[in-house]
């Protein structure tokens, strides 16, 4: 990337709710949209904000949470839990506003939420964890915040399917009966309600989307890559559920390679790549992913940010490429896994560089798509595929007998059984997850022809959203 310069971070705003809210700004001011209508979008509409006790070795310890409901123009409101020890309520807005935006372009007909709580999930005892999970979700149940048609929380940072199946535990202990009481959390274990494929969601989406946009020749040709995933060098930051999907799924169905990855103790990279799962079971094994063989180190997690490649995925967390770091970055594609990486100033350079950045609203839509998934099969009761799959698979082996019959050619054996497999859950849902990305890149790349006045990927997708949502108030009277 050549130099140009670049004014220093220090003065840069990282407050992540404002910079959710420029990015809102630049997409809104390209569209004809009323003001009033516009501020209604970009407001959040409520946060509920509270201290809990928790028994602990110690003692009666107090805890923060939160939960922020950014819009309501869709019900329920979804969004996931964050546990982490310096998550704060302009975080947990910021990320609600971003839900919002995100369904919104996917077409997943839910608001924008999430929720927090102020903890450190590496360092507390399961059992306190489990209490705190379980105490949070009676907060959220008693003022009315979690409900399978109020607001559906999901995993984030530092939650996963273990606090999910305690807070539906919990949440059906407290509204005994309630029908459908499954769906008032997604991201749960496949026994306990859970769908197949969302623990993978996010970082499979990451990969649905790098591949739209390296499989899409204006694309590429704006930013001068060859196309196809397929030998790409990439870099990973952060190796947690996103990042390590996201790494793997890029190796073994885009035939991509990795050559760095970022985590918080530390980074390594090789050029001829690295081995995504030795180097996971190495971490988990050690607690960390230097010394790992074959690779070079650093302490420095940032030093992953630096090295040169096709595609930087920042799988981590908010306000990691700033002003202070940007001129070093040597990337072509800046993929978002993480929500926030990235701030607007530091934006602004990778695109006067002609680096194509892939905006955090659309690359990591799949987790919030496979809990939409998720949620309709747990309000239907019904496992998808269970009706068709059978049906599927008698006429698929009728039509392989009546191409044989005219050809007069048998077709072998394992042939065939491929040919007429009907879907499973897990076939229905990544077939799902691809088409939603698939389609929700076409509507920012039709935005980014048609519209001189965006010229970015992060102002396409907004403004999509941003159409989508004011369309939804029409039925208030209010017409966009
Ligand atoms: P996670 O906790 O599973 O993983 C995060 C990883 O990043 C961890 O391995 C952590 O050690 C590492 N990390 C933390 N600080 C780092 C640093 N400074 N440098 C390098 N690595 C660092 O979290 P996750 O669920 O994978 O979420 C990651 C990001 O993706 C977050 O921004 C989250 O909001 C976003 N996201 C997650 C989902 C989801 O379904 N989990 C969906 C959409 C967006």
């Amino acid at each position: 990337m050549s130099s140009q310069a670049v004014a220093s971070s220090s003065k840069e705003d990282l407050n992540f709710q404002r910079i959710v809210s420029r990015q809102f700004d630049k997409a809104a001011g390209a569209m004809d949209l009323d003001q009033g209508l516009l501020s209604q979008i970009k407001a959040c509409n409520n946060v509920y904000s509270f201290h809990f006790p928790v028994k602990t070795e110690d003692g009666l310890q107090m805890y923060r949470g939160w939960r922020a409901e950014h819009s309501h123009h869709r019900l329920p409101l979804k969004g996931g839990i964050r546990f982490a020890p310096d998550v704060n309520e302009d975080e947990v807005k910021a990320l609600a506003a971003l839900m919002t935006y995100k369904c919104a372009l996917v077409n997943v007909p839910f608001g924008g939420s999430k929720g927090g709580v102020r903890v450190d999930p590496w360092r507390t005892p399961v059992d306190v964890l489990e209490r705190i999970t379980r105490r949070y979700t009676f907060e959220l149940a008693h003022k009315n915040f979690i409900g399978p048609g109020i607001n559906v929380p999901a995993p984030d940072m530092g939650t996963g399917e273990r606090e999910m199946a305690w807070i539906a535990d919990t949440y059906e202990a407290i509204k005994q009966g309630e029908l459908d009481a499954m769906a008032c959390v997604t991201g749960k274990p496949v026994s306990q309600g859970g769908i197949t494929g969302r623990s993978e969601a996010t970082g499979r989406g990451c990969y649905y989307g790098i591949n739209e946009m390296l499989n899409d020749e204006a694309s590429c040709r704006r930013g001068k890559i060859d196309p196809g995933v397929k030998g790409k060098r990439i870099v990973i930051q952060g190796l947690g559920n996103v990042g390590y999907h996201a790494a793997s799924i890029l190796v073994n169905e885009g035939g991509a390679k990795i050559v760095g990855v970022g985590e918080y103790n530390g980074a390594v990279w090789n050029e001829d790549g690295i081995d995504i799962e030795a180097l996971n079971a190495h971490r988990r094994k050690t607690g960390y992913i230097q010394d790992f063989p074959g690779v070079q180190n650093s302490d420095d997690p940032h030093a992953c940010l630096e090295i040169e490649c096709d595609v930087l995925v920042p799988a981590a967390k908010e306000n990691q490429i700033t002003l202070d770091n940007v001129e070093r970055l040597k990337c072509k594609v800046l993929a978002e896994g993480a929500n926030g990486p990235t701030t607007p100033g530091a934006e602004e350079y990778l695109l006067s560089q002609g680096v194509t950045v892939l905006p955090d609203i659309y690359l990591n839509a799949g987790g919030v798509t496979v809990s939409y998934f998720e949620w309709s099969k747990n309000i239907s009761h019904m496992r998808f595929g269970r009706m068709a799959k059978r049906f599927d698979t008698g006429r698929q082996l009728r039509n392989i007998e009546l191409i044989e019959q005219v050809t007069g050619k048998p077709i072998d054996q394992e042939r065939k059984d491929e040919l007429a497999r009907g879907a499973d859950e897990i076939d229905l849902v990544r077939s799902g997850l691809e088409n939603t990305m698939a389609d929700a890149y076409a509507e920012m790349n039709r935005v980014m022809e048609e519209d001189d006045r965006i010229n970015d990927l992060r102002s396409a997708a907004f403004s999509v959203a941003i159409g989508k949502i004011a369309n939804s108030y029409a039925k208030l009277g209010i017409f966009p």
